[in-house]
């Protein structure tokens, strides 16, 4: 066993509390895409909340199946957004892998990845700047209007899977620390591209770059920014999860700004959501520091639209190409953002929005759920892949890079020629 025993059963009592609130009614059962595809009551939320009310007991009989279970779950939020209760399902199943994974250890490849790579942010980016060099040797281009890359020769890695490359140059490269005055607006941020925008997409960090220019908003990017834990805590690994946002905590700290902004809705709603939830068992003072910097974070697409006041009032030109928008469940289940990236989409008279029907589905990624379950994850993205070409759109655009991942994965593999964007990318082009 590898963790405290009195942090166990600290994270066991609040969650015991939590799973009172459930009332069985069954109604996460249509909201749930795994349940969709498995049909199977142990994967919806009501399951898993049944499996850990007797969560000491099960631990102890068949810890391996516990594990199973509760890993069989994209933490989409789909089920808490839909329930009458308002159970804290993500709570909950955040809590219940730190517990399992704490009880029964890190698996070899894990601790690899994440103690031993991740918490070191200057190695991590090193590692990724070797493979982007070398990977032609191993990858080669498959779509050229998704970008999108599959492996040359059979890989257990990669599989079957079309995905973007790594970036030549990341934005963190690219820039450097940033750290510039507000301008005409009078505002100063922070930006968090989180790793895929600084690593895979670094072109929307230069739409925010460009975007925060343009309307004279200073900017704090410091250097040895950490991932924002949400892969080590969503396998449970407690220790690798603290290690990221004290190191966050650190660099962010040292700037003076307004607002910290990610294009990342993956990241916003885990530095929004759980780093405040995580913080509850921290002393006093570093609770204190994890919170203002939470209250301080924000969607970009949000900011830009709520804050700056910037309009979505273009009418399409005559020669506008389609654009359809998918809503990644962080932003809209998560933080309920949706208004905000459509207006982004309506600056631009260069596009007409088509809606896709259940834009809100959930597009399969789940971050490691994709690597664990890769056949569960494109049946459920098989919904999006044909919502979307069901419109006929030219590009699709959504907030989330991982769902760009997802995305470019699902369109790829059907040949599809649909540029893929962020809505940031869409308002840049409108500005000089
Ligand atoms: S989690 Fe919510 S929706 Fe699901 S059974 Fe419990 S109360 Fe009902
Ligand atoms: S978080 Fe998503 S996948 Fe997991 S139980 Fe809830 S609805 Fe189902």
């Amino acid at each position: 066993m590898s963790a405290d025993l009195q942090e166990l059963a600290k994270l066991l009592r609040d969650i015991d509390d939590q799973l009172v609130s459930c009332m069985k009614c069954g109604m996460c059962q249509a909201a749930c895409p795994l349940f969709a595809e498995t049909g199977r009551e142990a994967d919806v939320a009501r399951g898993k909340i049944a499996l850990l009310e007797n969560l000491a007991n099960e631990m102890i009989e068949d810890p391996k199946g516990v594990k199973d279970r509760l890993d069989k779950c994209l933490l989409c939020g789909s089920c808490a957004a839909a329930c009458p209760s308002g159970v804290k399902v993500l709570d909950i199943f955040i809590k219940a892998r730190a517990i399992i994974t704490g009880y029964m250890g890190l698996s070899p490849a894990k601790k690899a990845i994440f103690r031993g790579m991740l918490q070191h942010p200057e190695l991590f980016n090193n590692v990724v700047g070797v493979a982007s060099k070398f990977q032609g040797l191993f990858t080669k281009p498959v779509n050229d209007m998704i970008g999108s890359s599959c492996a040359r020769f059979m890989s257990p890695l990669i599989g079957d899977r079309h995905f973007q490359p790594l970036a030549k140059e990341p934005l963190h490269k690219k820039y450097g620390k940033v750290d510039t005055a507000a301008g005409k607006s009078g505002i100063k941020v922070a930006l968090y591209p989180g790793c895929l925008v600084d690593k895979i997409f670094p072109r929307v960090g230069d739409a925010v770059m460009k975007i925060l220019e343009h309307h004279g908003v200073g900017v704090y990017m410091p250097l040895k920014q950490a991932c924002c834990g949400i892969p080590a805590i969503s396998s449970g690994d407690k220790q690798t999860y603290d290690k990221l946002v004290k190191q966050n905590l650190e660099v962010f700290e040292k700037g003076d700004f307004d607002y910290l902004l990610t294009p990342c809705a993956t990241c916003t709603s885990t530095i929004k959501k759980i780093w405040p939830l995580m913080a509850e068992d921290y002393e006093g003072a570093l609770r204190n520091r994890v919170n203002l910097l939470s209250d301080k974070t924000m969607d970009v697409n949000a900011f830009l639209v709520d804050v700056l006041g910037v309009k979505g009032i273009a009418e399409p030109n005559a020669t506008a190409k389609s654009i359809t928008y998918h809503d990644p469940c962080h932003l809209k289940k998560s933080l309920g953002v949706a208004a905000q990236p459509r207006t982004l989409l309506h600056t631009n008279p260069g596009y007409e929005l088509k809606e896709m029907s259940e834009s809100d589905r959930c597009c399969g990624m789940g971050g490691s759920f994709n690597i664990q379950h890769y056949d569960l994850s494109e049946k459920i993205g098989g919904h999006k892949r044909d919502s979307i070409l069901a419109t006929k759109a030219q590009v699709l655009a959504t907030g989330c890079p991982a769902c760009m991942m997802q995305i470019s994965d699902l369109l790829s593999h059907s040949d599809a020629q649909i540029a893929i964007k962020h809505p940031v990318e869409i308002y840049a082009e409108t500005l000089p």
